[in-house]
């Protein structure tokens, strides 16, 4: 059986991007990184445990791809770089082939993004994955949820809802088949982190968050970090073909604004500044839909054309 050195050196060396600002990588004590002048560090960490974050039956290079993908989706919402990840694992048994590949679905992101694995840790004990991602940001560009104000507009990136049909789908809450299963299971599977959608925002967009926990309650905390209210119109919410196929309109609603793992960006525009964020999608930017406002007072209220929609979002201390 390998020991934990043997293991490192056989499978985390050269994980990812090859970075020249990593001075010292995996096998040191700890890593060295140089982040250029003129900039800010972005750092966010994240675990998956079995059971709240994931479904035991998970491929591990689906585990792999999901762990790094949930912290590259905190670093594009503050509109960072994504440089370098830290990984720390804990495995019941030195299972190699589990090891080999949860690296093929973590190396083949980070290759993706430019990130490089500069250090980690691995032990023994319950299956536990953190990473940690490290971004860049030119000093004071950051994007934040607190910069949101009355009259400006709200956007959100792809088909929010899809994720949370696609975990009903795993576990059997819910019956689809074929194109539509594929591509909702897909996306919970393989969240995409919209990296370049987050850089592109910097300087644009007023303020900013990922969507993880549901897009109701997101927008509750970005609302409450910016002392504003935020109205959705239900009708504006972008839909997937395949949800909309699989469980109607109303109940692919009541998914994009409670459904959780979306990893969507939502983010607010001044109104002077819409058509600089048109022309950006115009020129390759995956397409943004505005879905409502921010107005003063506080919460968020979704109206819609049959009256006002409630929803409730995920919290890992309320289940
Ligand atoms: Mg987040």
């Amino acid at each position: 059986v390998p020991g934990e050195f043997e293991l490192i050196e056989r499978y985390l060396r050269r994980v990812g991007a090859a970075r020249s600002d990593v001075v010292a990588g995996v096998g040191d004590d700890a890593a060295l990184l140089r982040p250029p002048p003129g900039y800010d560090l972005v750092a966010t960490v994240d675990t998956l445990t079995p059971g709240v974050d994931f479904l035991a039956d998970t491929k591990p290079s689906d585990l792999g791809y999901r762990a790094l993908a949930v912290s590259l989706s905190d670093l594009a919402a503050m509109g960072a770089d994504p440089a370098w990840a830290l990984l720390a694992l804990t495995l019941p048994s030195a299972d190699e082939a589990w090891l080999e590949d949860f690296v093929v679905g973590f190396d083949g992101l980070a290759r993706t993004h430019g990130v490089a694995l500069a250090g980690g840790d691995l032990g023994r004990g319950p299956l536990s994955i953190s990473v940690q991602a490290l971004g860049l940001v030119p000093a004071g560009a950051a994007l934040t949820r607190g910069g949101a104000r009355v009259g400006d507009f709200l956007y959100v990136t792809g088909w929010p809802g899809d994720a949370a049909a696609g975990l009903a789908l795993l576990e059997g809450r819910l019956a689809g088949s074929g194109a539509n299963r594929a591509w909702l299971v897909g996306r919970f599977l393989r969240p995409e982190p919209r990296v370049g959608v987050g850089q592109r925002l910097r300087g644009l967009a007023s303020s900013c968050i990922d969507v993880s926990d549901g897009l109701a309650q997101d927008l509750g905390h970005l609302a409450r970090a910016s002392g504003v209210a935020a109205v959705v119109s239900a009708e504006s919410l972008p839909l997937s073909r395949s949800l909309y196929a699989l469980v109607g309109e109303r109940e692919a609603q009541r998914l994009a604004l409670g459904g959780g793992d979306d990893y969507e960006l939502l983010f607010t525009v001044p109104p002077q500044r819409r058509e600089r964020l048109a022309g950006l999608t115009g020129a390759g930017m995956p397409a943004c839909h505005c879905i409502g406002e921010i107005v003063a007072g506080q919460g968020v209220r979704v109206r819609s054309a049959t009256g006002d929609m409630t929803v409730a979002g995920f919290d890992h201390f309320k289940v």
